[in-house]
């Protein structure tokens, strides 16, 4: 039997692609090497998947090209997504900033995805190797089968023991098609020895604005005992590149809070007025590395505005990331040059196409990276069932 389509990846963007492809009318087999579809949706958003964000635009993304997202994004909105959800019956929140998630597990949106491809009769084929790829007179060769498309669906080599792979690289690669370097990204910071006050603290969350040059995100802070997390550092985390520095405003408007402090309790000591706003252990830690008046009515304005400057812009010099092993995606990936924003078809190569995380197209954190799978899916799911003419 010749398919339609073989989509090589069950996650979140191979499966709306065949779901999509498949309820068009195309005959479509998805293959993945693992045992369970859907891995990464089961363990996303702590087990209730942040499944997409309300304010999704092609700016929450990075890539070499801002732009290529647009078209996907628009033509497959959040709100298509969120319609899909709601006609399954699968109860859903908002968090914050946009984040929605699951009321009860992330199983339902797997679920849904496998219903919809069953719909369109697609065969999804779990615990099969890919085994060598061939592409001869306009047909490819994959797992053993034929068919007229090609789909590259499986995602970054983020979390290798979940069964993540670059494989997706090799296959572009082998068909000429270039790949943006691969680096972990929505990825905690290591710091090194100089902040080991910092790493003794381990456990301690803030609010805080991070800032790696020009992207700055306001979210939580968090100190663990290898260095800096939380969803503000994971964001900027994406944006790094080693040797860089990272900001941190731990306390926003300092120097019209110190001011006030003192005006309030001239006798009390700085770290006093620190721990009314901060947790105590940070406070401590910020005593030794900031230089602090004993006594708040002593301190002049050119001396709070000091502190408050520190304190605005506490400077860390990472050691490095956590790596694969700790990175919630992997930015870079297949050069979006190669392939046409509307339908995600390898512009060399007819029948090739190549769709979510395993292209170069990095969503923040918050939802924005599924949103990214379900539109370029549909894009792609759209473009192999037209082109079966
Ligand atoms: C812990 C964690 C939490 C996350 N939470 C969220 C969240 O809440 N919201 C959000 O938007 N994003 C989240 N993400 C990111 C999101 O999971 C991914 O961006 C998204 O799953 C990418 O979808 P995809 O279909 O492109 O790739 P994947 O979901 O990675 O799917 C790729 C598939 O290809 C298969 N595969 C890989 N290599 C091979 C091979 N060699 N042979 C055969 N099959 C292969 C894999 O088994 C997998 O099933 C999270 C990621 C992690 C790691």
């Amino acid at each position: 039997m010749e398919y339609d389509a073989i989509i090589l990846g069950a996650g979140g963007a191979g499966l709306m692609c065949a779901a999509v492809a498949g309820q068009a009318g195309a005959r479509v087999l998805v293959v993945d090497h693992a045992p369970k579809a859907g891995k990464k949706i089961l363990i996303s958003g702590g087990g209730r998947c942040n499944f997409t964000n309300t304010g999704t635009e092609a700016a929450n993304f990075l890539s070499e090209n801002p732009h290529f997202a647009k078209s996907a994004l628009s033509r497959y909105t959040q709100w298509d997504f969120l319609g899909l959800v709601q006609a399954h019956g699968i109860a859903w929140h908002e968090k914050t900033l946009g984040q929605l998630f699951c009321d009860e597990s992330a199983r339902q949106i797997v679920a849904m995805l496998l219903a919809e491809c069953e719909k369109g009769g697609v065969e999804v084929r779990l615990s099969t190797e890919i085994g060598g790829v061939r592409h001869a007179d306009g047909l490819y060769h994959a797992a053993g089968e034929t068919a007229r498309a090609l789909v590259i669906a499986t995602g970054g080599p983020s979390i290798p023991k979940m069964g993540a792979t670059g494989v997706a690289y090799d296959l572009a690669r082998q068909f000429g098609l270039r790949v943006v370097t691969p680096r972990p990204a929505l990825v905690p910071f290591t710091l090194g020895e100089d902040d080991a006050a910092f790493k003794a603290i381990s456990g301690v969350a803030v609010p805080a604005v991070a800032r790696v040059g020009d992207a700055a995100f306001a979210e939580a802070a968090l100190f663990t005992h290898r260095g800096l997390s939380g969803p503000s550092m994971l964001q900027v985390s994406s944006y790094w590149s080693s040797g860089q520095a990272v900001e941190i405003n731990v306390l926003q408007g300092a120097a019209e809070k110190l001011r006030a402090a003192r005006a309030r309790m001239p006798r009390a000591r700085l770290k006093a007025a620190l721990a009314e706003h901060l947790p105590k252990r940070l406070v401590e830690v910020l005593a030794e590395r900031i230089t602090l008046p004993t006594e708040l009515g002593n301190a002049s304005d050119a001396a709070l505005d000091g502190v408050a400057r520190q304190l605005e812009a506490l400077t860390f010099h990472p050691t490095g990331t956590e790596g694969y092993a700790k990175a919630e995606v992997t930015a870079g990936g297949i050069d979006t040059a190669a392939l046409s924003s509307k339908t995600m078809e390898a512009r060399a190569v007819p029948g090739l196409y190549a769709i979510g995380e395993a292209v170069d197209v990095t969503g923040w954190l918050g939802g924005y990276n599924f949103q990214w799978a379900w539109s370029s899916g549909w894009a792609a799911g759209q473009a192999i069932a037209a082109r079966r003419g």
